[in-house]
């Protein structure tokens, strides 16, 4: 069975968003936090409130979201973080899951070298790369931490050691899902009944375990996670899953590194707009889309013209073929990133555009190409999160942080789910006798789509911090939201609210129930096959800088499902 059947008949995890509630979170001197549980978000403007820095209150986020939010992400993920300053200035921290030494070409191989489907990998040890969001953290607040270490954790050990309650949508995620969930003995029992339902809207869910491992990372720090005796721990866990001779080692835990990587910056209508560099591909992809549509008057056309949708899945579809041609981990194959995004290189790609018929479209040759093979593999996944910070010294920080399934693997260490980031792998080494850019090796950070976003607008100032969650289709929910607001001018809430049609390769899906629909036919018309309606988890989170200060908003996507009465449990 293909990755994307497995995940289109999962029960959707509703990832992300619940922001602090879009119209009563005021703009306050100390600072602004969106996110997907507003649980998380006052996580992090306690710290904000206490003093401390953006990085702070990021990370209290990201810790607080582990506990209120396991079906997207967790310490038992990673993530990137994007810092910004109003000078203009920025950094990327770098903290994607590694893949075991022992992995090689044949990982997800069966015994005749055939590539083995997404269902029986994802579940096992095969699938789990060591986590990096505490080493990520670790990183990020030795250089921009202003609270101590351990002030950081009391938001999050407090819910996981006082409960928090059960909302609608963890509620949806678990329905249905208890052989993910609910496969480690402990995680059933945390979320379901004797009888197998997930425990109802309302209950107090208590997370004990859970609290003492972020008492002792807070404790001890990253040793308590990455020093020898839970290193041997979590890799054994982690290898008594993997149905291969080799697994994880304790050395593949204990040498994790997250690490600093330079971020990808472009211009786009005199905006600066700086995102993730390798191994995600998702600043690379979001700042093609919009260079190839720069040319176009989209302002003009409009979001409700079928000719904007037309372009727009052009310059998806001329990206994604680069995407999947030339990005992946660069510290393991070479990702030419400069070409990729270069103003030239974008305007020739550009001029591939036929603005009267959609078209199919090869990779381009970039500046600094080396050969590859795409692998064409296209997840839509949800176990992600993103989240955004500003303090009042005017930093900023886009966050996304995941464990790339819902429950991620479903297998449990210290009562957190860990990861199935490995799957964001090819699961064939090569293609036609070319080694593909994103194929599994020993040590290497799978090719990831998140794309936590900065944008300061053309007088250089702080003017927006983006992302979203939802696998393959983060880039363009990305992109298609920046349109929104510099190209249509809307607010922050309409762009988000803005339907998306995305080009998968095979299908194009135009939003199920959006207005978008009533445009099929014309997008048929200009040549695009095999439109139809669906509803992938299109899910963004954002905060725009208004002359009141900043505004933190979320999709709209989650109205209605989230329980208000939850706020602050
Ligand atoms: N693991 C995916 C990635 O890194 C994200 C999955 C999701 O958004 O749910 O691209």
């Amino acid at each position: 069975m293909s990755k994307r059947l497995f995940v289109s008949i999962a029960p959707l995890a509703l990832v992300s968003c619940a922001t602090v509630p879009a119209e009563t979170a005021p703009p306050t001197d100390v600072g602004t936090v969106a996110s997907a549980d507003p649980r998380a978000a006052e996580a992090g403007m306690e710290m904000l409130r206490q003093g401390g820095s953006a990085t702070d209150a990021a990370i209290a986020t990201m810790l607080a979201l582990t506990v209120v939010e396991p079906q997207s992400s967790g310490i038992g993920g990673g993530g990137f973080m994007l810092r910004g300053l109003p000078d203009g200035s920025v950094e990327s921290f770098d903290g994607r899951e590694t893949a075991p030494a022992a992995a090689g070409a044949d990982w997800f191989l069966d015994t005749e070298g055939k590539a083995k489907s997404y269902r029986d990998v994802v579940l096992t040890g095969l699938s789990v790369g060591v986590p990096g969001n505490v080493a990520l953290a670790k990183l990020a607040h030795d250089k921009y931490g202003k609270l101590p270490w351990a002030a950081l954790f009391a938001p999050a050990i407090r819910l996981a050691d006082e409960g928090f309650v059960m909302n609608p949508r963890l509620n949806g995620s678990l329905e249905g899902n208890i052989d993910r969930a609910g496969a480690d003995p402990l995680m059933r029992a945390t979320f379901y009944t004797e009888a197998g339902d997930p425990r109802p809207v309302g209950t107090r869910i208590l997370r004990p375990e859970l609290a003492a491992s972020l008492r002792a990372i807070a404790a001890q720090g990253p040793e308590a996670m990455y020093g020898a005796e839970p290193a041997a721990e979590l890799a054994a866990t982690v290898a008594a899953a993997t149905p291969l001779a080799a697994g994880m080692t304790p050395s593949d835990v204990s040498s994790y590194r997250a690490r600093e990587r330079a971020p990808v910056c472009g211009i786009y209508r005199s905006y600066r707009i700086c995102g993730m560099g390798p191994p995600s591909s998702g600043g690379i992809a979001v700042l093609a889309m919009l260079g190839q549509l720069e040319r176009f008057d989209l302002a003009a056309l409009g979001p409700r013209n079928p000719q904007f949708w037309h372009l727009f899945l052009e310059s998806q579809k001329l990206a994604y073929a680069d995407r999947e041609l030339y990005t992946g981990d660069s510290d393991f194959v070479s990702v030419p990133v400069e070409g990729l995004v270069a103003p030239d290189y974008l305007a020739r790609r550009s001029a591939l555009i036929d603005p009267e018929r959609a078209q199919s479209y090869e990779a381009g040759v970039p500046e600094g190409a080396p050969q590859a093979r795409a692998d064409g593999d296209e997840p839509i996944e949800n176990g992600t999160t993103h989240f955004v910070v500003t303090d009042s010294a005017g930093t900023m920080i886009s966050y996304t942080s995941t464990i790339e399934g819902g429950f991620g693997s479903g297998l449990q260490f210290g009562g957190y789910y860990l990861n199935n980031e490995l799957t964001d792998f090819s699961f064939s080494p090569a293609k036609d006798g070319v080694p593909v850019a994103n194929r599994v090796e020993g040590g290497k950070r799978p090719r990831s789509s998140m794309a936590p976003t900065l944008v300061w607008d053309p007088a250089g100032r702080p003017f927006l911090m983006i992302g979203a969650a939802g696998g393959s289709t983060i880039p363009v929910q990305v992109a298609r939201s920046i349109i929104g607001v510099i190209d249509f001018g809307m607010s922050l809430d309409d762009a988000l609210a803005l339907p998306l049609a995305m080009d998968f390769g095979r299908t194009v899906v135009v939003e199920q129930g959006s207005w978008l629909e009533a445009q099929i036919g014309a997008l048929e018309a200009l040549g695009h096959q095999n439109v139809r309606p669906a509803s992938p988890p299109f899910r963004a989170v954002g905060a725009i800088r208004t002359p009141d200060g900043w505004r933190g908003r979320h999709d709209p996507r989650l109205d209605g499902i989230l329980d208000p009465s939850q706020k602050g449990a």
